[in-house]
């Protein structure tokens, strides 16, 4: 089912390889059987609030063994993008201000702060926001109205403004409950001004998990379960995608997608077979 010139795969992980606890499919079986065909493997997720050690250990869990650089999640495509709209501070030759850290006010948990720390930005407590150069939003479960009431002050300045994805809602056994965008939306709301997103479907996620992986785009095929996200991500960063039923899209919905989408699959275990 995998067109021949594939060389690599980037998957989506919730709705792809697992559901909430449980793996789709012999996931150990199914990961020999792409190591066997000699297709290079990455993991894109929007789902920003864990790092990549922690789905390394999540995958490991379900007997799969994976780097953390295989990992690329909505924080460290956020953090890139960061990375890129501010400079680092000039490294002076009498030592002054090299290696100081860019301070910005992010809104997020573990995997967002992690992301902001390794690529050089120091994320402020909210009584510091005011010292903060750019505003980064994903997922809090600690959020209360102080941040969201300092986020919203520094947009409003015009500072940057970036988020990790635009998810309206997040899955849990619960059922669906707010997700980045909703909580986003919040700002956009008081301030007018739209962030920039790094997760799908903006290409900037995808693009960074092809890079890794240094396969060129069209041999380069997009997994996940949701068209409006993993395919329209796909197909906005200019690389083949397929849908696999075992997540949120049916059949019928992809049979209805323009542009066509490159292949269907019950789930990620019948697209390699
Ligand atoms: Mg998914």
């Amino acid at each position: 089912m995998i067109p021949p010139n594939i060389k690599s795969l980037i998957l989506d992980m919730d709705g792809v390889l697992w559901r909430g606890d449980a793996p789709i499919g012999d996931l150990p079986r199914i990961f020999a059987r792409i190591a066997s065909r000699g297709l290079a493997v990455a993991f894109a997720t929007n789902n920003g609030t864990r790092t990549p050690e922690q789905y390394a250990a999540r995958l490991a869990s379900f007997g799969v063994q994976v780097e953390p650089w295989q990992v690329v999640t909505s924080a460290l495509a956020v953090a890139e993008l960061l990375d890129r709209a501010i400079p680092p501070f000039p490294v002076s030759e009498m030592g002054g201000p090299r290696g100081v850290a860019r301070p910005v006010f992010a809104i997020g948990e573990a995997g967002v702060m992690n992301a902001l720390r390794d690529k050089g930005f120091e994320p402020l407590p909210v009584e510091r926001a005011a010292e903060a150069q750019a505003v980064v939003m994903g997922i809090d479960r600690q959020i209360n109205f102080e941040k969201m009431a300092a986020a919203a002050l520094l947009v409003r300045r015009g500072l940057p403004f970036f988020a990790t994805n635009s998810d309206k809602t997040f899955p849990t056994p619960r059922g669906e409950i707010p997700g980045a965008g909703a909580w986003v939306a919040v700002i956009v709301t008081a301030t007018g001004v739209e962030p920039i997103y790094a997760g799908k479907p903006a290409p900037y996620l995808l693009e960074l998990a092809r890079q890794r992986l240094g396969t060129p785009k069209e041999e380069t095929l997009v997994v996940g379960d949701r068209l409006e996200t993993d395919i329209a991500g796909g197909q906005a960063a200019g690389m083949p995608a397929a849908l696999v039923l075992s997540g949120v899209s049916t059949r019928e919905q992809g049979e209805a997608w323009r542009p066509r989408i490159d292949v269907m699959a019950e789930d990620l275990g019948e697209l390699v077979e």
